[in-house]
């Protein structure tokens, strides 16, 4: 729609601006798996990519680019295919016929996104994401945490203990309240904050409301009892929940912030347990508009309500320019075999895209479902897994190894179903 209708974050009118950061991450396809997401794309031929190595910056192992240089060239190659006609414009509602991939992102407009709410149900699309920290939870020390939910709630073992608890003493605690209150943070973006609901308060505002809240809030110690101090009580406790089907993943319960990165990290280490966690990603309040994927999406990106509409990019969930540019291929692909029809294999877990699609269709809880970022948690786990940093770094390069043989297989099982047509 841009130039004609604008956004509080876009500056220009050209294709594949990139609003914010001009980096794409890490571009270590080995042992880091974003990097790895770069590689599949490459090898899919994605225009994203090849115009960020055109426009590549030094940056050490990270993939930055020339912006302005990067965007003009997207949009001269899309405006120079003879099968791609550029038409710009508002699309104020989803269209009900023809085969239509919506990817309007973060920023959708208030008429298209009032359209999609009436489609699909109010609860199935949000307009902020208030994003919780991720652990890995291979990186809880187990000697401190304990499984346990409140009051032992549910009906099956699994679910009695279904969240991992940190337990906290008043000192450790106070400690806790300081940092929080102490520490940086990001400030909306102007014109960034209409329609923000007091329902997705950031922690450390709910820290500023008074020291105690917290441990009234999302740190209460009812209902928990120390696994490995029966007898003594928790001033506090950290509850974390597991957050994709694998079970690799676990959301730190209530923490949505604004803390700056860095200071995410140091403050979310003091919590006992986590000293040595490793997060799959931290936590952040954005605008952001996204459909509750895994009740709305099926496995190949339609929507199961109108399967003539498939969604893409970051309005899926997916969190990130990289991500959201590799859920618009994969959608591209996806489509256009559709449309020539094609038998088109299952994209494989294994591989970053594939491990992409599935978290957000099918592996995500939707009842808490926030937009992910692409991270190693989201693989199936490697047979033969060795614990400790060394042993992780290892498991990277194999799930990386892994994906690369899974993905080459299957854009070569695309092509030669292309061929055979
Ligand atoms: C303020 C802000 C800062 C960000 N910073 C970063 C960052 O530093 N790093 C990072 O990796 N990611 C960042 N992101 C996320 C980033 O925007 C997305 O990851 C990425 O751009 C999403 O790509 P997309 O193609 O899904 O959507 P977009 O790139 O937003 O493209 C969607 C396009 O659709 C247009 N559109 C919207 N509604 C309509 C309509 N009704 N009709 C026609 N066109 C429409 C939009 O104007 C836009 O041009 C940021 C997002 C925001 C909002």
């Amino acid at each position: 729609m841009r130039p004609k209708v604008g956004t509080f974050a876009h500056k220009t009118g050209d294709l594949a601006e990139m609003v914010c950061s001009n980096s794409f991450r890490s571009d270590d396809d080995e042992r880091n798996a974003v990097g790895l997401l770069h590689w599949e794309m490459r090898a899919a031929g994605s225009l994203v990519l090849e115009m960020a190595g055109r426009h590549r910056l030094p940056a050490g192992g990270a993939l930055a680019v020339d912006r302005e240089a990067f965007s003009r060239d997207v949009t001269a190659a899309i405006r120079a295919n003879p099968l791609i006609s550029v038409v710009e414009g508002e699309i104020a509602s989803l269209p009900e016929d023809g085969t239509w991939i919506v990817a309007t992102g973060p920023l959708t407009s208030g008429s298209l996104a009032e359209s999609i709410r009436v489609a699909t149900g109010a609860e199935s699309l949000a307009f902020f994401d208030a994003i919780a920290p991720i652990v890995h939870a291979e990186t809880i020390d187990m000697d401190v945490a304990w499984r346990q939910s409140r009051y032992d709630k549910g009906e099956t073992e699994e679910e009695r203990t279904a969240y991992i608890n940190c337990p906290m003493t008043r000192e450790q605690y106070e400690a806790f309240i300081d940092a929080l209150l102490a520490a940086d943070k990001t400030e909306f973006h102007e014109g960034e904050t209409a329609g923000y609901f007091d329902g997705c308060l950031p922690i450390e505002v709910m820290a500023e409301r008074g020291r105690e809240t917290l441990r009234f809030g999302p740190m209460k110690p009812v209902g928990l009892t120390n696994a490995h101090a029966r007898d003594v009580k928790p001033y506090a406790v950290v509850q974390l929940r597991r957050d994709n089907a694998l079970g690799t993943l676990y959301n730190i319960v209530g923490f949505q912030t604004k803390m700056k990165y860095g200071a995410q990290t140091a403050v979310f280490r003091t919590i006992p347990g986590l000293e040595s966690a490793s997060f799959a990603r931290l936590g952040g309040i954005h605008r952001n508009t996204f459909i509750n994927s895994p009740t709305l999406l099926d496995d190949r990106m339609r929507l199961k309500l109108r399967p003539n509409l498939r969604f893409a990019g970051q309005i899926t969930g997916v969190e990130g320019y990289v991500e959201s540019a590799a859920m618009g291929m994969l959608a591209g692909r996806l489509a256009a075999a559709e449309i020539r029809g094609e038998a088109l294999p299952p994209v494989p877990t294994t591989t970053a895209v594939g491990a992409l699609l599935s978290h957000i269709t099918v592996g995500a809880d939707a009842k808490t479902f926030q937009p992910m970022n692409v991270n190693f948690g989201l693989f199936p786990p490697l047979p033969e897994a060795r614990g400790g940093r060394r042993g992780r770094t290892d498991r990277y390069k194999g799930y990386t190894d892994r994906a690369k043989g899974d993905w080459t297989a299957w854009l070569s099982g695309q092509a030669s179903a292309q061929a055979a047509e």
